[in-house]
């Protein structure tokens, strides 16, 4: 569903991702971990493109990803994307933030994009505050309304990057079952998370990052109790 062959990424001279290959199959559920400023983040926006790699491939569904242009905007369409800031629009409720996409980029009729928003809202569990505004809901139902967001432009792959980060303890779980509901679902997931019970119970495939390289990937349980590179084991023993 995801490949990524040979990608470098620079910023100026900072090499920052390097020579990343890696193939996600469909329905996989890749968690990735690594320290701060190891390149996670950089990852995840050139798999939709935020940024432009340096060099190497990316394709998402057998097709390689263009530097610009419509044909950009339509495959981003298919990678969803879910930040550790939930970058709502204030203005709006949370209905029209779940259906403003689908109608001015998908172009679908506004019933039709409410009624799927709708459905959406409910499958997160919060279909109650869909006339309300962001402002008005916990930092949980924040996050649960932009994974509502994403999936309504109905992705191929949903990306998350630090998804529960920002969040109090307390609504970490609500935001982690969702994505644990959607992966049992099959969706193709990549996330960036130091949520390790996430990990071990969802993830099909955990990679290990470390200044800009995939240093180490495996089964959770295999990466968890028998990491084998001396920088995996050091990042363990201070996260676990
Ligand atoms: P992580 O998410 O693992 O913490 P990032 O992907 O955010 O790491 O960052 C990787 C490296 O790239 C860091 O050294 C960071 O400072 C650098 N970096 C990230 N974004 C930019 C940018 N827009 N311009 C310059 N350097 C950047
Ligand atoms: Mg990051």
């Amino acid at each position: 569903m995801v490949s990524m062959s040979g990608v470098q990424k620079h910023f100026g001279t900072h090499h920052v991702l390097k020579d990343i290959d890696l193939q996600i199959a469909p329905r996989e559920v890749v968690v990735v971990v690594g320290p701060s400023g190891s390149g996670k983040s950089t990852l995840c926006r050139c798999i939709n493109r935020l940024e432009t790699i340096s060099d190497g491939t990316i394709s998402v569904d057998g097709v390689e990803l263009p530097a610009e242009g419509k044909a950009l905007a339509q495959l981003r369409a298919e990678v969803g994307m879910v930040f550790q800031s939930f970058n709502l629009f204030a203005h709006r409720t949370i209905l029209d933030n779940v259906a403003l996409a689908p109608i001015t980029v998908l172009r679908q009729p506004k019933a039709e994009a409410r009624r799927h928003a709708m459905e959406l809202l409910e499958r997160v569990g919060i279909a109650d505050k869909a006339h309300q505004f962001p402002a008005q809901l916990s930092g949980g139902q924040q996050q649960r309304a932009a994974i509502a967001r994403a999936l309504a432009m109905k992705p191929k792959v949903m990306l998350f990057d630090e998804p529960t980060s920002a969040l109090d303890p307390e609504m970490v779980s609500e935001v982690l079952d969702v994505m644990t509901d959607l992966a049992a679902e099959g969706m193709t997931m990549v996330v960036v998370t130091h949520e390790m019970g996430f990990a071990r119970k969802a993830a099909d495939r955990v990679i290990f990052m470390d200044d800009g390289r995939i240093v180490e990937q495996n089964s959770p349980a295999e990466f968890f109790d028998n990491a084998s590179s001396p920088r995996a084991q050091a990042f363990l023993s201070k996260i676990l």
